[in-house]
């Protein structure tokens, strides 16, 4: 069945026959964490696809992924791109790099997921939080739900490595 849903005025539409993706975001309606691995060669991708980046075999199953990583980049949105997103900005769209398979297969490989950086209840960050968060700051997933069987997978700062030196942040004015 196709998911029809609305994220703060933007459609989120998934059709039936996309079951990577149905899958993928069932997983995430649950708030449970999960990847394709490749049944030939093993290794975990994203975002979903029906067949091995890698290897090209177009069996996989379902894997539970820990949802902890680093930031490797980001983007600090200060024009929203709709008028919901007004209130919120700025705002961060995250490229987290998982622990999970990290450098693998390659160092430039790795599995990096994106999300928008949220509070632990997976609302939208405020400006203070933002201004924390920067490249190689240590986050954690979290989830936001949109409607039934859809949820968005978020990241917010992980409290348990607080303490470290400060990330990386683009010069600010
Ligand atoms: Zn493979």
């Amino acid at each position: 069945m196709d998911i029809r849903a609305n994220h703060l005025g933007i459609p989120l539409d998934i059709s039936e026959l996309d079951g990577e993706n149905l899958s993928y975001f069932r997983h995430c309606a649950a708030h449970a964490f999960h990847l394709q691995a490749c049944a030939a060669c093993h290794l975990i991708r994203y975002p979903p696809t029906t067949a091995c980046p890698w290897c090209a075999s177009a069996d996989a199953r379902w894997v539970p992924v820990e949802g902890r990583g680093t930031v490797h980049s980001y983007t600090e949105v200060h024009h929203a791109i709709q008028p919901a997103f007004r209130a919120h900005t700025p705002y961060l769209v995250l490229l987290v790099e998982l622990d999970t398979q990290k450098g693998q297969p390659t160092a430039d490989e790795a599995l990096r997921v994106v999300g928008n950086l949220t509070t632990a209840h997976g609302v939208l960050a405020p400006p203070e939080m933002v201004r924390e968060v920067g490249i190689d700051t240590r986050v954690r997933m979290v989830f936001t739900d949109v409607a039934p069987g859809l949820a968005l997978p978020q990241w917010t700062i992980d409290e348990t490595a607080r303490g470290s030196a400060p990330p990386w942040r683009y010069p600010q004015e």
